[in-house]
């Protein structure tokens, strides 16, 4: 039976992803060697660093005065570096989610750190608005898709102070005006390759503003003077997240994989909203995730919940549990997600719903 896969992360990615990781497990670019086994320094890894890095150029289309870093660490890391690097005294974050408390929380080891607005009370399922951001923060942090919630922000806000944005989950599902931020980071492993790197776009010219001490490794300084390669980086996982940026390009690029994203979610809010059981998370549809797609059980369906979940996993549709503080069901369609995954999920839906009406 065929499994379509619709975890939130580590997640799906693409079959040319997986064919190139499995071909260079066995011989990396002709070596002879895996690519587990080669030096990150020998030329061709270096090859591989290097096209990734302008591939992530291109195909974002950043401008120049940015760098390209790829660390280890996870998104977790950068919720401490951030501050680290960038706060001098004070900083704004917008509370969308956990990933958000998270960074907040790190941030105020560092100095003042304002939350200028939070939709916690409503377990996250708006982006809230009409919020100030105070005009003598050092940065705003944002987090552009919740994950966990499926509430994305899809513009690239104008901002009075200089914005920062955790992408762990949507980047590269949409083209991103990458001038309107002075970094952007995330985990790999939503959109672009296996555990264990985490990109990081940062702007020149924010560097080198704060008096206090860094260690060597959480200093952006040290990495991008080395381009990625102060210390051993993640080579497999820089090696697929290269395979799944030629991918992208070879798809037509980030316009491309948008307009896909948002026939895919469309689909499925269509497909939630019609089916007498079941309903959308965020009911405001400027606020609904093209990457997570959240729902639950009506309240007089609400004993068919655990039902479906065995129903829909019996018949190949995998990860669609809700994360647990939200409950219900979340599907992941991220770039590598099919059309057809979301289409068998969405008659595996109304399959149950007329098994039951
Ligand atoms: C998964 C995720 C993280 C955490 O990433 P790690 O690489 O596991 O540290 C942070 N932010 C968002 C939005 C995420 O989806």
């Amino acid at each position: 039976m065929k499994k379509h896969n619709f975890y939130a992360g580590p997640s799906i990615l693409p079959q040319y992803t997986i064919d190139n990781v499995a071909e260079a497990v066995k011989d990396f670019a002709g070596t002879g060697l895996s690519v587990m086994e080669v030096s990150h320094r020998s030329k061709e890894f270096i090859a591989v660093m290097d096209e990734a890095q302008q591939l992530f150029r291109d195909l974002l289309e950043i401008p120049d005065g940015y760098h390209v870093l790829f660390l280890g660490g996870g998104a977790s890391t950068q919720f401490t570096m951030i501050p680290m690097n960038l706060m001098k005294n004070k900083s704004a974050y917008l509370n969308t989610g956990s990933w958000a408390s998270k960074a907040i929380k790190e941030a105020k080891l560092y100095g003042e750190v304002v939350e200028v607005a939070s939709s916690k009370e409503a377990i996250f399922n708006y982006i809230p608005r009409g919020y100030e951001v105070p005009g003598d923060s050092d940065y705003f942090h944002i987090t552009t898709n919740n994950t966990i919630y499926g509430t994305q922000i899809t513009e690239d806000m104008d901002c009075k102070v200089p914005l920062i944005a955790d992408m762990s989950s949507d980047i590269f599902c949409r083209p991103v005006d990458i001038s309107k931020y002075i970094l952007i980071y995330g985990g790999a492993q939503k959109n672009l390759a296996p555990a264990g790197v985490t990109f990081v776009i940062v702007k020149e010219d924010a560097l080198g503003k704060v008096d206090r001490l860094i260690p060597t490794m959480l200093d952006y300084r040290t990495h991008i003077d080395k381009g990625s390669m102060f210390n051993t980086p993640p080579v497999l996982p820089v090696f697929a997240a290269l395979q799944t940026l030629k991918w992208l390009k070879g798809h037509g690029g980030l316009k491309e994989m948008n307009k896909k994203n948002i026939a895919k979610a469309g689909l499925l809010y269509d497909a939630i909203e019609r089916n007498k059981l079941f309903k959308p998370t965020v009911k405001d549809v400027k606020d609904r995730s093209i990457m997570n797609i959240c729902w639950v059980m009506n309240e007089q369906y609400a004993e068919l919940e655990g039902e479906f979940f065995e129903f829909a996993t019996a018949k190949g549709m995998i990860g669609i549990k809700g994360h647990r503080s939200v409950g219900g069901f979340r599907a992941s369609t991220y770039n590598a997600l099919p059309r057809e995954s979301v289409e068998a999920l969405i008659e595996v839906m109304q399959e149950f719903e007329t098994s039951k009406a």
